[in-house]
């Protein structure tokens, strides 16, 4: 039985590094190229386990070696992959050109995870024996709406990540239990760009930790005002991917019984670690790391 089961996205992210970005009909020379594996949900499958979670992943990949290869990393990093379909369908991919600078620009085209458009018998049985389910916006919406309201149904807390960023129908929103938006996706379904003022909107229809980067986060719920959660004074190198591994790791502590203010500490002291390296899931620190850096 695995207490995190999260349905989501797999990628590989196929990265090349150049000088600058080519203009419109140019062919540029790259520097270099790396592939990881990536996609919201293995991100957050992978910083749920390092954090000492017993995690599922339950997604979808291309029967080939891009497929085999996140599966393997899944595998490493402690994640249950029985759950995950092979497809006809290729690999999800996220061709990203990451220009010296940071400028850069990404074309992802889904693959495998765009098959996904109805809750599967086997993706139903994970939820069903999971603590908290993990969901975010990189599969079509209405897997996402289903298996919310699946999971709702059962008593299996729900924790969605509102990205890629879009307005969210009513009644998935009910079936959540707890969303976490960053600053840009809570203003867009909050229709208000003050965070204060979003997480107080959002709160009304769930409970809400809204993620400010380096300034933090805000918890709010329909019966409290927004309360701050500091984020930990780092030098940040790489920030791809700290709020997935603030999720990941939030998600495992909740499911290991910690009370929110505790698991809060736990999600951003571990994003405080990650954005520290360069990388993406390959940055999410262990549990032993975190119980180090709280001391
Ligand atoms: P996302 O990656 O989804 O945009 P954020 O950038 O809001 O999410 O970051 C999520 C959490 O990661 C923050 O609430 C904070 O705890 C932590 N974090 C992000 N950036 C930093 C940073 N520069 N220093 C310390 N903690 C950070």
């Amino acid at each position: 039985m695995a207490d995190v089961v999260v349905l989501g996205s797999a990628n590989m992210d196929l990265v090349a590094t150049t000088a600058r970005l080519p203009g419109r009909g140019e062919t540029i020379a790259g520097e270099q190229f790396r592939q990881v594996p990536g996609g919201k949900g293995a991100n957050q499958a992978i910083a749920a386990a390092r954090a000492g979670g017993t995690v599922r992943f339950a997604g979808a990949v291309g029967d080939d070696d891009l497929g085999r290869r996140i599966l393997a990393a899944l595998a490493a990093a402690g994640v249950d992959t029985t759950a995950v379909v092979r497809t006809d369908v290729p690999t999800g991919t996220a061709h990203i050109t990451v220009a010296a600078g940071g400028d850069n620009t990404i074309v992802v085209v889904p693959g495998a995870n765009g098959t996904l458009t109805e809750l599967l018998p086997a993706h139903a049985a994970a939820i069903d024996a999971a603590d908290t389910l993990l969901l975010q916006l990189e599969l079509p919406l209405p897997v996402v709406r289903a298996a919310a309201h699946h999971a709702h149904a059962r008593g299996v807390r729900t924790v969605l990540t509102p990205a890629p960023a879009r307005p969210l129908p009513d009644d998935l929103l009910a079936a959540v239990d707890l969303l976490v938006p960053n600053e840009h996706e809570a203003a867009l379904i909050a229709g208000v760009d003050d965070p204060y003022q979003a997480a107080q909107v959002l709160a009304k229809r769930c409970d809400v930790l809204l993620t400010l980067g380096e300034r933090g986060a805000l918890y709010a719920t329909a019966d409290t005002e927004p309360v701050a959660v500091p984020a930990f004074p780092v030098t940040a190198v790489d920030t791809t991917a700290a709020g997935d591994t603030f999720v990941g790791v939030l998600a495992a502590a909740l499911a290991a019984g910690a009370a929110m203010p505790e698991a809060m500490r736990r999600a951003s002291a571990a994003a405080a670690l990650s954005v520290q390296q360069p990388g993406a899931s390959d940055s999410a620190p262990t549990a032993a790391r975190i119980d180090a850096f709280l001391g």
